[in-house]
């Protein structure tokens, strides 16, 4: 709905004690993305990039980002006048760095798991570094140092050899200090000037200069999520995505106990994100005069941000849902899987094991989203679209992959061998009750 410039700034409400299932269902959903035709729009710029490599990528930087380059790829030592910070924002990434640094250097999984399975036979899984990755830190319409940080940390507490960071150059083919600052944080080891579908192609062939990487991560625009979704389905650029990604999404579920301010405050610094943002409010038994001072707030406070025309089209496309009990709202929330979920909520915490679906939860008044957005150390690459159903957010384990291992002795064999060869004679595969045999019989010998 078009609400003009100037009309009230509100949600729409529907009561889940009188909604029909169909509308229930209706409440869940999100626009449907065009995946299809965006994937036909970014073929042929991926072709190009394919088959022309760096040419490609300098005439596609020069027509999307109007950036006249002579090369795409910077490596380090990247020189310090590319990564001057003013102090304070400077102090800020380095504090951002080391919780998020803390949180996923303590996800990494350096254990080796061994079992012994049946005696002789012992089963082990241990993990590896992916080695080559690619992140890709969006960048046409706000510089994102917290999406770098966000991606870069992990692969660097992973142990990824070759960390490639890709993102759009700005028109005098500079890219902003604060994502260079991180990129040498991070210990990138080239990074691209290139944003778009013509960086997810580079990143997943390679070019003359841009190094080819195993996996792609990171948010980006419908350009850059088709391109991502086309190149993890060849066989010939052998790569895969983190996440299927789409437009961000909050839902956020407030009590007798809410603050109106605080809960507005929460629902807006999603709203801001785009146009496409959405936001979702589940009050409980809320009184008319608690609702009222929620919507009040949020008309004043939107109306004080210089993004209010942005917010002004989200809010007016998201709802208000209201629930009868705490069950009801979380059983709302379980089936709406939230990217993210605020708990306004009296005891709060005590609510967090009943939540099943969501890809991160704030919990409490003093919680608010943007904490995790930056600094608190938790990841904000996120699964969107109610994809928190099967998903988790971008966390260390995103950039380790496990290899499992058996180590079986002459005694082990005897005792398994038998087992296998007859299954493998069940499925009328003889080479491999062969091969156990061949080995009983030598062990007989
Ligand atoms: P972007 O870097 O994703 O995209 C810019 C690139 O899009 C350009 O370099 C250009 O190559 C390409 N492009 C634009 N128009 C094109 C066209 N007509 N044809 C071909 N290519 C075209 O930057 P953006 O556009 O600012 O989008 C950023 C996105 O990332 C937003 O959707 C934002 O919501 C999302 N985001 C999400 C998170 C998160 O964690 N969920 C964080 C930050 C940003």
């Amino acid at each position: 709905t078009n609400i003009g410039t100037d009309g009230p700034i509100r949600m729409r409400t529907s009561d889940l004690s009188t909604v029909t299932s169909a509308e229930r269902a209706q409440l869940l959903h999100r626009p449907v993305l065009k995946s299809d035709e965006m994937i036909s729009k970014v073929k042929p710029i991926v072709e190009d990039v394919r088959l022309r490599g760096d040419k490609a990528l300098l005439e596609l930087t020069a027509k999307f980002d109007k950036a006249k380059l002579t090369s795409t790829v910077i490596f380090p030592p990247f020189a310090s006048e590319t990564m001057q910070v003013e102090k304070d924002v400077r102090e800020a990434i380095d504090q951002a760095y080391s919780n998020i640094r803390k949180f996923h250097k303590a996800q990494a999984d350096n254990t080796t798991l061994v079992v012994e399975t049946m005696p002789g036979v012992v089963c082990s899984r241990f993990a590896r570094p992916i080695a080559r990755v690619g992140l890709y830190v969006p960048g046409g319409t706000a510089i994102l140092p917290s999406t770098a940080l966000m991606l870069g940390i992990p692969a660097q507490v992973a142990g990824c050899k070759e960390i490639v960071l890709a993102t759009p150059p700005r028109a005098d083919g500079s890219i902003s200090p604060e994502v260079m600052y991180v990129a040498h944080l991070v210990g990138a080891s080239a990074v691209l000037k290139a944003g778009g579908a013509q960086a997810v192609a580079a990143l997943a062939y390679g070019t003359e200069t841009v190094p080819k990487v195993d996996k792609i991560f990171g948010p980006g625009n419908q350009w850059v999520t088709a391109a991502k979704m086309l190149v993890q389905n060849d066989t010939d650029a052998l790569v895969s995505i983190d996440m299927p990604a789409g437009p961000s999404e909050v839902l956020v579920i407030a009590d007798h106990t809410a603050n109106p301010a605080f809960v507005a405050a929460d629902l807006l610094s999603q709203a801001e994100h785009g146009v496409d943002s959405q936001v979702v409010l589940v009050g409980i038994n809320l009184t008319p005069e608690h609702m009222a001072a929620i919507e009040q707030q949020v008309e004043e406070q939107a109306l004080a941000l210089s993004r209010v025309d942005i917010v002004r089209q989200s809010i007016g496309k998201s709802i208000i849902v209201k629930a009868s009990s705490v069950e009801e709202a979380i059983a709302f929330s379980n089936d709406y899987a939230p990217e993210h979920l605020i708990m306004h909520l009296e005891d709060a915490s005590a609510k967090v094991p009943s939540i099943d679906n969501a890809g991160s939860v704030f919990v409490g008044p003093y919680t608010p989203e943007s904490c995790g957005d930056y600094a608190s150390g938790t990841n904000h690459t996120l699964p969107t679209n109610g994809y928190a159903r099967q998903f988790s957010g971008v966390n260390t384990l995103s950039f380790q992959k496990h290899i499992t291992s058996q180590e079986i002795t002459m005694s082990g064999l005897q005792g398994l061998g038998p087992v296998v060869a007859t299954l493998a004679d069940c499925e009328g595969l003889e080479a491999h009750a062969n091969a156990v045999r061949i080995r009983l019989r030598a062990q007989e010998a």
